[in-house]
Formats: C-alpha cells, sequence, structure tokens
C-alpha cells in the first residue's frame, strides 16, 4: 500500500464502515480527517484514534461545503457517510427522500468538489472513494429513497471519474452487501429477512465493517492505479447469484 503518511479524509467515520475504515488507516500510519455528526464520536475519534475530527451535519449543504474546506488539505478522500429510512415505496415521504438524497448524494458531490478543486488547484494527483451499496444495483423493497440515493451516487461516481481523471484524480465506488454496523443492525433486525438475504450469499455470511475497509484502502492506493470509475461489489457473491 503506498497511503503512508498520507491525509485521507473520511466521512461518517464515527460509526460503523467509516470507524473501521478510520481505524484501518490510522493503523497503515495515515493522518486521518474525520467528518461526523455526533459529538461523542468526534470525541471519541479525537481521542482514541488520533484523528482530526470536524462536527457537521452532512444534511446542512451549506455547513457540508465549510467542513470540507476545513478538512483540506488531503491526499485522499472517502465518501462514507450514509443513513436509511425505511419506508415501503408507497408511502416514501418527501422529507426522508430528500434527507436521503441528501445525505448520500449530495454530500460526495459538495465534498468531492472542494476535495478535487483543491488537487487540480495544487496540481497534485488523488483518488476518491465513494461508499455505494448492493442497493443501487437493485430494488430492495422499504428502501425506495435508500435505492434511489445509492443510484444517484453511482452516476456521480461515473461522471467524476471521467471528468477528474485527466487531473490525476481517480474516482471508484464500493458495494456492500449488509455489512454487520448499527445501520445493518437498524435495517435487518428482523430474523426472517436476515435469513432470506443470506441464503442469497453464496459465501453464507454479512460482511464485516474492516473487509470493506480493506477493499477502500486497496482502490486509493497506487496497486489500483488503473481502476478508474468501477463499482465494485463487496457481496460474497451475492450480484452473480
Ligand atoms: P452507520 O450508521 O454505522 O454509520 C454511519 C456514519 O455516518 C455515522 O458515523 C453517522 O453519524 C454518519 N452520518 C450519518 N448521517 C450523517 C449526517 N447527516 N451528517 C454527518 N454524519 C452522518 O452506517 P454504516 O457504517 O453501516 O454505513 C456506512 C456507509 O456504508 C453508508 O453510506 C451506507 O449507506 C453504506 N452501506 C452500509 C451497509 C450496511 O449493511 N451497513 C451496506 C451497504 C452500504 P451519526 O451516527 O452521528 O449520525
Amino acid at each position: 500500500m503506498s497511503i503512508e503518511g498520507k491525509t485521507v479524509i473520511v466521512t461518517g467515520a464515527g460509526k460503523g464502515i467509516g470507524r473501521a475504515t478510520a481505524q484501518l488507516l490510522v493503523e497503515r500510519g495515515v493522518r486521518v480527517v474525520a467528518l461526523t455528526r455526533s459529538a461523542e464520536d468526534v470525541e471519541a475519534l479525537r481521542q482514541d484514534l488520533g484523528c482530526v475530527a470536524i462536527k457537521v451535519d452532512l444534511a446542512d449543504a451549506v455547513a457540508t461545503r465549510e467542513a470540507a474546506i476545513a478538512a483540506l488539505p488531503a491526499d485522499f478522500l472517502i465518501n462514507c457517510a450514509g443513513t436509511t429510512e425505511l419506508q415501503s415505496f408507497l408511502d416514501t415521504s418527501v422529507e426522508a427522500f430528500d434527507h436521503l438524497m441528501a445525505v448520500n448524494t449530495r454530500a460526495p458531490m459538495i465534498v468531492a468538489q472542494e476535495y478535487a478543486r483543491s488537487l487540480i488547484r495544487e496540481g497534485r494527483k488523488g483518488a476518491i472513494v465513494n461508499v455505494s451499496s448492493v442497493a443501487s444495483f437493485v430494488g430492495i423493497p422499504d428502501h425506495a429513497a435508500y435505492c434511489a440515493s445509492k443510484s444517484g451516487l453511482d452516476g456521480l461516481t461515473r461522471v467524476m471519474a471521467r471528468e477528474l481523471a485527466p487531473h490525476g484524480i481517480r474516482v471508484n465506488g464500493v458495494h456492500p452487501t449488509v455489512t454487520l454496523t448499527p445501520m445493518a443492525v437498524k435495517a435487518w433486525s428482523d430474523p426472517d429477512k436476515a435469513a432470506g438475504m443470506l441464503n442469497r450469499i453464496p459465501v453464507g455470511r454479512f460482511v464485516e465493517p474492516v473487509e470493506v475497509a480493506t477493499a477502500i484502502l486497496f482502490l486509493l492506493s497506487d496497486d489500483a492505479a488503473m481502476i478508474n470509475g468501477i463499482s465494485m461489489p463487496i457481496d460474497g457473491g451475492l450480484m452473480i447469484s
């Protein structure tokens, strides 16, 4: 890996996949700048991992841009923060839809804009990983707004990959299936629903957060120098079943 000594912005580093990624990065000698919401998580990231941690609500576009600028300069960006709301399509509210689009789709765009602008200004190369989901490939009942927000993020990933690569900035997406984090507990607490999903994953288990973190670090590294614009499932073979 070629990221030792670098600075990496991680959104949503307070919990789950973001927290596991921040921890792995710190273990690899990386300086982590975390953007996350809860004050307790900000404090824990500072105390436990030695991160620079910025408290921000990524649903707020103005605050998100200010936080992104405050996080610079950085070598790499991981857009990991995300949220979900379980509602059937017919019951999906405009408020929930707008909130998920703001956090899951618009915030990654804003943070990536500021990150990429600063690299282009300084003539430096970099890489971005957007944390999407298998939910962007398939229709999961009760996840209409979530699926739409992650498919929107994939569209951004592909356009960014084309527009930013000439500037030396690669952009890729990772697409985990159910990963054992607080968000997954919220969405998959029903044992019948969990069993149905597990039966469709050939390796027979859900994903560990560190397994997503490991794939993200690979995509950031020079080992992935020719990988740009991909959507990488991290799903134990779910998508080919
Ligand atoms: P968690 O709920 O465990 O963690 C999400 C993190 O994002 C938290 O630190 C949370 O902070 C932060 N966050 C959420 N909303 C905001 C906001 N408005 N402003 C700032 N920070 C915010 O989620 P996961 O680790 O499970 O998910 C991480 C990413 O992986 C998400 O993008 C998710 O969609 C994706 N994913 C997750 C899967 C899973 O099964 N877990 C599967 C596929 C994709 P706070 O708690 O303070 O709100």
